[in-house]
């Protein structure tokens, strides 16, 4: 098992105002999956991804990834787990504006202070189509470029988890189509364990499992053959 969420509860506000935003959920993830959570806005889909990635805390529960309990770690010791474990892709791509293409997909390595795989890093940017966009700023990209930059930034220390955001939810639909294409090829090639949040129907039919979440709960958990 690669990550194991329990007991995991998060609200905000109180009194007449409470809002679940995650309430009591559990749920266990292998090696390898790739796990569409879809629910409406305002169910509580980021708030949990926040908790997942240690971005955030929980009332109550644990979040364990590789058998390490995020929440025992603290500071610098949680910034590197993060770093080492969990590659990050986010709605609004969320690149280093004054990095090139090639400074952003590196950063993550650089910040390690470990040496570049540039054979891994040739084979991303020629899969993610970016090989003669590398001195690019991101402004410079596309939105579907911009993404498939974040992709190869996440996966560029082989973390064991992908989080995924709304990966899709500022493109047009060929890129959306294109990013999942991507996602898949690295999930179904590498074995690379995806998480990601959708409103998408037609984006969650492309994973292997499909969690719905509503008010801070699981409703169903699904696994499809496609
Ligand atoms: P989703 O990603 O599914 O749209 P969110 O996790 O962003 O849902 O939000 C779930 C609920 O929690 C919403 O009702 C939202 O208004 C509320 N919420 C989210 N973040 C905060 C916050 N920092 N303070 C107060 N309420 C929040």
């Amino acid at each position: 098992m690669i990550l194991e969420v329990k007991n995991l509860s998060k609200t905000y506000g109180k009194d007449q105002n409470i809002c679940h935003a995650v309430e009591n959920v559990n749920f266990k993830v292998e090696e390898g999956e790739f796990i569409a959570i879809i629910g409406k806005s305002g169910s509580g889909k980021s708030t949990l991804m926040h908790l997942l990635g240690g971005l955030d805390r929980p009332d109550s529960g644990s979040v364990f990834i590789n058998n390490k309990d995020l929440y025992t770690l603290k500071g610098d010791n949680l910034t590197i787990f993060r770093r080492q474990n969990i590659g990050f892709i986010y709605q609004f791509y969320n690149l280093i504006p004054v990095l090139t293409v090639k400074e952003n997909i590196i950063l993550p390595v650089v910040l390690n202070e470990d040496k570049v795989n540039w054979k891994y890093f040739n084979s991303l940017v020629k899969k993610l189509n970016l090989k003669n966009r590398l001195n690019y700023l991101p402004n410079e990209l596309s939105g579907g470029g911009q993404q498939r930059c974040a992709i190869a930034r996440a996966l560029i220390n082989n973390p064991k988890v992908i989080l995924a955001d709304e990966p899709t939810g500022n493109l047009d639909v060929k890129n959306s189509q294109n990013v999942i294409k991507m996602l898949k090829y690295y999930n179904e090639i590498y074995k690379q364990t995806i998480i990601l949040v959708t409103h998408d129907e037609n984006v969650a039919k492309k994973a292997k499992r499909v969690i719905v979440y509503e008010d801070g709960e699981i409703k169903s958990d699904t696994f499809i053959n496609n």
